[in-house]
This record gives structure tokens, C-alpha cells and sequence, in this order.
């Protein structure tokens, strides 16, 4: 019995080894480590792919979510930080940086439930909260989960009528999109993250601003490099939060495989779809129709309290799983402090006691997938 991991990190670098190597190589014949010339074409190219006018390299996706909103609040209110009562509507079920960052912003972050299928924020409780308390609310961070699309013609039209800002963690959708339009290229902003596991993954911590606007993109390289436009010049207070030069590198080589490993992962997606439909205890997410998924985890919500046991179980068959996310941040202390349920939050609590993400590595072939399937039914 081979073990399956959630991941193989080493399996991509084989893949890519040629690539990869080669531009590590020409970083050490150039050594300009800081922004070297891998990372403005890192961006250009990234820029491109996703059909906007910026993109800005910074040193990880939490930065790339905490400078998008520090730099809409210069933009919009001329201030350094967000009001200590402005708003900005998410969902709890997610990566703690996402709400992280609108503290870090200086804002409180609202709360409001998920929407089951998709385990993505609820248009509908969005409005919801907006139709209660809108004075406070200045924008919607929306988080396109497990690289689903969440429904932007929806939250779109909510922040326009409203005139609300959005930002988008796209951290886990690289290459994902929305009705053909590419995932963090929607909203006023988007947050990529190149973290290893993502689905463009550096050989450490990277991330990236996405944007449209020339302003924000003006201040969000400055935020990015101390708080000006250079060290003489401070106008803001800034980060150190460069991409690096050799991140980028590593980038640009496997970007070629991007588009790929994307499909691959659609495919082995709708394998495990297929194999598990005639459950009911077990069932896959089922993103919208708009939505071209790219499955940074393929996740099924089971019922009936066994999610643990089945977990348990199929680590007696040497198959790993993961559980993404066990605690929604309204429950952990960083946020307790300074937020407020904008709904009542069920789905999302519920959700925490039953998703379940099985392997999805891009590389593994269809028997892996029949093999994981089998021991779930047998289960
Ligand atoms: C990974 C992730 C982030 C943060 O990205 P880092 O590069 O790890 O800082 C933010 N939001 C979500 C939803 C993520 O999955």
C-alpha cells in the first residue's frame, strides 16, 4: 500500500527540474537578489495572464491582503489606517490572514455566514448585514475558497450600489475564474499567495498585489518598500515586503506549468465527483456555474459526526486528509476582541465539524483517485 499524500512537492520539482534549475541558475550569475530582474517579469507576466494593469510583488499573500486594504484607505480616505469603527464585511470560514488583515488595516471585521454548496460567503447574508447596518461598512472581502469562485456578479453588485470597495483572496485560486473573468482581477483589488502549497507555489513565502487603478498600485509599491518611493522619501508607514528576486525566478519557471497543473487537477476533481455520487453521506462541494474551479484542495462535507472516524480511518489506509478549516475566526481570540457577527454564523460552524479535503495532488493518476474513493465507501 503506497502512502497518498495530501501533496508532492518533490514529484513537481522532478517535473519542472529543468526549468527550475536553469533560472535559479542565472540568479546566481547575476546576484541582484533585490528586485532583480525576475521580478518585474514575474509581474508583467502575471499581469497579462490575468488581464489587468498591475501587479505588484510582495513578500507573501497576507502582506498582498493587508497592503490591497492599507492602500485603499489612503486612496479613499487619505488616512494611513481604516477607522478604528470602519467595517469591512467577510466570511469566517477561512485562512486566519484573511481577517488578520483587516485588523491589521485598522478595521473591524464583520462576520456573516457562508453559503452550503460552495462554502463561500453568502451574497444573500452580505445584503443582509448591509440592509441592518450599512453606515459603518467602507468595503466586502470575499474569499474564493479551495480556488471555487465565489458568486461576483452578486457581491459585485451589492459594492456598487453601495459604493463599496472589494477585495479579493484569490490566494487559493490562481488561474481560477468567474464567468471567463480570471479570479483576483474582479475587484478594486486582489491578494495572490505563492506559498508552496498554493497552486503557483514558490520554494517559500511570496505574494502579490492585483489592481487596476494607477493610484493603488502607486501606493501599494510604496507600502511595499518602507513607504515611499524611495528610502529618502517616506510618505507612508511602510513594510519591508519585497518579493524576492529568487522566488520570482522559481515563479516564472513553473508558471509555464500553471495552466496545466490547473487542468490537471479539474480532471482529477471531476474523477472524485464521479466516484462519490452515489453518496450521501459524503459529499463534494458543488461550485457555481460560472465558476472554473481550481481545486487548491478538493473538499466534502461529511454528515452524521463520522468526518473524524472516516479521517482516521483512511490514515490506517495510508491516505492523508486534511481539515481546512477546524475553527472559524470568529471562535479564535485575535478577532473576539475586535469584530462583530454580522449574521448568525451556523453554516459556517457546522461546515467546521464536516468538510473534509482529500489529496488532489496535480500529478497523481485516476487509480489513486479510485483507490481513495473505494476505501471511503467500504468506510
Ligand atoms: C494562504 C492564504 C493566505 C495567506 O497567504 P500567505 O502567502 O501564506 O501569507 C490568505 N488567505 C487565504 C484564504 C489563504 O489560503
Amino acid at each position: 500500500m503506497n502512502p497518498i499524500p495530501m501533496l508532492d512537492l518533490k514529484r513537481e520539482y522532478e517535473y519542472m527540474k529543468k526549468d527550475i534549475d536553469a533560472a535559479i541558475a542565472r540568479c546566481l550569475e547575476h546576484q541582484q537578489w533585490i528586485k532583480g530582474p525576475e521580478v518585474a517579469e514575474l509581474e508583467e507576466k502575471i499581469a497579462e495572464y490575468l488581464g489587468v494593469k498591475h501587479c505588484i510583488g510582495v513578500a507573501s499573500g497576507t502582506d498582498a491582503l493587508v497592503i490591497s486594504l492599507r492602500a485603499l484607505a489612503i486612496k479613499l480616505k487619505g488616512k494611513e489606517f481604516f477607522d478604528c469603527d470602519d467595517e469591512i464585511i467577510t466570511t469566517p470560514f477561512t485562512f486566519v490572514a484573511t481577517g488578520d488583515a483587516i485588523l491589521r488595516a485598522g478595521a473591524i471585521p464583520v462576520f456573516v455566514d457562508i453559503e452550503p454548496k460552495t462554502l463561500n460567503i453568502d451574497p444573500a447574508a452580505v445584503k443582509a448585514y448591509l440592509e441592518k447596518n450599512p453606515s459603518r461598512v467602507v468595503g466586502i472581502l470575499p474569499v474564493h475558497l479551495y480556488g471555487n469562485a465565489c458568486d461576483m456578479d452578486a457581491i459585485m453588485d451589492i459594492a456598487s450600489e453601495r459604493g463599496l470597495f472589494v477585495v479579493e483572496d484569490a490566494a487559493q485560486a490562481m488561474g481560477g475564474a468567474w464567468d471567463g473573468k480570471k479570479l483576483g482581477s474582479i475587484g478594486d483589488a486582489g491578494a495572490l499567495s505563492f506559498f508552496p502549497s498554493k497552486n503557483l507555489g514558490g520554494f517559500g513565502d511570496g505574494g502579490m498585489v492585483v489592481a487596476n487603478d494607477n493610484e493603488l498600485e502607486e501606493q501599494a509599491r510604496m507600502l511595499m518598500q518602507h513607504g515611499g518611493k524611495d528610502k529618502y522619501r517616506s510618505e507612508h508607514v511602510g513594510y519591508n515586503s519585497r518579493l524576492d528576486t529568487l522566488q520570482a525566478a522559481v515563479l516564472l519557471a513553473k508558471s509555464k506549468y500553471l495552466e496545466e497543473m490547473n487542468e490537471r487537477r479539474r480532471n482529477l476533481a471531476s474523477i472524485y465527483d464521479e466516484y462519490l455520487q452515489d453518496l450521501e453521506q459524503v459529499t463534494p462541494l458543488q461550485p457555481l456555474e460560472k465558476s472554473y474551479s481550481v481545486y487548491n484542495q478538493y473538499t466534502v462535507i461529511v454528515r452524521g459526526d463520522i468526518r473524524d472516524e472516516l479521517a482516521d480511518c483512511l490514515r490506517t489506509r495510508k491516505i492523508s486528509t486534511s481539515i481546512y478549516y477546524k475553527l472559524p475566526l470568529h471562535k479564535m481570540n485575535a478577532f473576539v476582541k475586535k469584530m462583530k457577527l454580522g449574521t448568525t454564523l451556523h453554516k459556517a460552524e457546522v461546515a467546521a465539524k464536516q468538510v473534509l479535503s482529500l489529496p488532489i495532488e496535480p500529478l497523481m493518476g485516476s487509480e489513486q483517485i479510485k483507490r481513495i474513493t473505494k476505501d471511503i465507501k467500504s468506510f
